[in-house]
């Protein structure tokens, strides 16, 4: 079997990686210089929209998927009867805060206030109907909190529109949250869910820092799973998909939605019986799901801009180094831990981040 992949960076080389242990070939169209996932497989180096590039690969693949969501949605409409997932309505909507936010009104999904915005009037009109702070999205291609302006006063308001006002955004409440949290969730062509465990999530400067997993509360695994599910079953969703919310007491918020493998769920290569890498190629092949039960207690630390001597030497996880040269706020790797027990685990998750750069 053979899986084409539209982007070639580190999600494409784990996703190579789980395929090689399938005995699933992945190929990949990416434009980098020197992506990481060449290391798994071949990478023809072309736009992602490049029309004869994505031919050529959807002729030599049984499935094409894609490994990052900027991809434009027109570059799926080339490649003839391969099919495509996950679905090109799923992308579409994730493309656009505003669209996606529509999505989980109509599906009943919770989420904070929000108010589409194209006008300087019309952020004036945002703080009426939303109160501050709220903070202000570009409503596409933002990514890692970029394209985001917080404002906590109406002074800021002419600010945030210098800055952001040349393109469309939306106004959002900004939510006082406990904590964050990501439900993963893989639906094969068949229609078989598997759903992860929940895992807390820490940001900071809009990149994800580290992620625990499982979350000690059924109530919101149940929660967040229906969400989930209603989700998968609604886009007719055939792959992973990343949901990312807000904990509010107890409740919960969705803020946005990833149609791929995440960030958040890489903990689940050493932690889960199956990893979001492997579930999602088994589920575009529709091959059955394997089990999204833990092993343990896991901790996932971002690697980013410098992976460090100290990080190297450390013995107590599993280094992932994707190869890729050294940046400011670059991912360029990440450590997964398992422990015995949440303590246990948060003990060596303690160690990690001593490993790394100190600011
Ligand atoms: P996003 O790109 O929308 O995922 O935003 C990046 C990060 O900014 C989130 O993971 C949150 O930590 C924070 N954030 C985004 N939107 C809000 C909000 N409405 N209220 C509070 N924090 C937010």
């Amino acid at each position: 079997m053979r899986v084409g992949i539209i982007g070639a960076g580190q999600l494409g080389q784990m996703l190579g990686i789980a395929g090689r242990n399938l005995g699933v070939e992945c190929r990949f169209v990416d434009p980098g210089e020197d992506p990481p996932a060449a290391i798994c497989g071949d990478v023809v180096r072309a736009a992602y929209d490049d029309a004869d590039a994505l031919a050529a690969l959807a002729d030599a693949c049984d499935v094409i998927t894609y490994e990052f969501e900027n991809v434009p949605v027109e570059a799926l409409q080339h490649l003839g009867d391969t099919p495509v997932y996950p679905p090109a309505m799923a992308l579409r909507l994730a493309q656009d805060r505003l669209d996606e936010k529509r999505l989980f009104d109509e599906l009943e999904i919770p989420l904070p206030g929000y108010h589409p915005v194209g006008s300087r009037a019309a952020l004036r009109d945002a703080v009426d109907h939303l109160g501050l702070p709220m903070v202000i999205k570009t409503r596409r291609l933002g990514y890692d909190g970029k394209g985001q302006y917080l404002v906590r006063d109406a002074a800021d308001l002419d600010a945030a529109w210098d800055e952001l006002g040349s393109v469309p955004l939306i106004a959002e409440q900004w939510v006082a949250f406990d904590y964050e949290v990501s439900c993963i969730g893989a639906r094969n062509v068949d229609g078989d869910i598997e759903i992860y465990p929940l895992s807390r999530n820490m940001h900071s400067g809009g990149i994800l820092r580290t992620s625990r997993s499982p979350v000690d509360s059924d109530a919101l695994l149940e929660t967040a799973s229906k969400y989930v599910r209603q989700m998968l079953e609604h886009l007719d969703y055939v792959g992973v998909l990343a949901l990312e919310l807000f904990v509010v007491g107890d409740k919960l918020l969705a803020n946005e939605y990833a149609p791929r493998v995440h960030n958040s769920g890489h903990w689940t290569i050493e932690g889960s019986e199956t990893s979001q890498f492997e579930n999602h190629l088994r589920a575009v092949l529709n091959m059955p799901l394997g089990s999204a039960e833990s092993r343990g207690h896991a901790g996932m630390v971002n690697l980013i801009g410098e992976i460090t001597a100290a990080t190297r030497a450390q013995d107590v996880g599993e280094l992932h180094d994707y190869g890729k040269s050294s940046r400011p706020g670059r991912k360029l790797g990440h450590v997964t831990v398992i422990g015995d027990t949440p303590e246990a685990r948060d003990a060596l998750v303690e160690i990690i981040d001593k490993s790394l750069p100190q600011t």
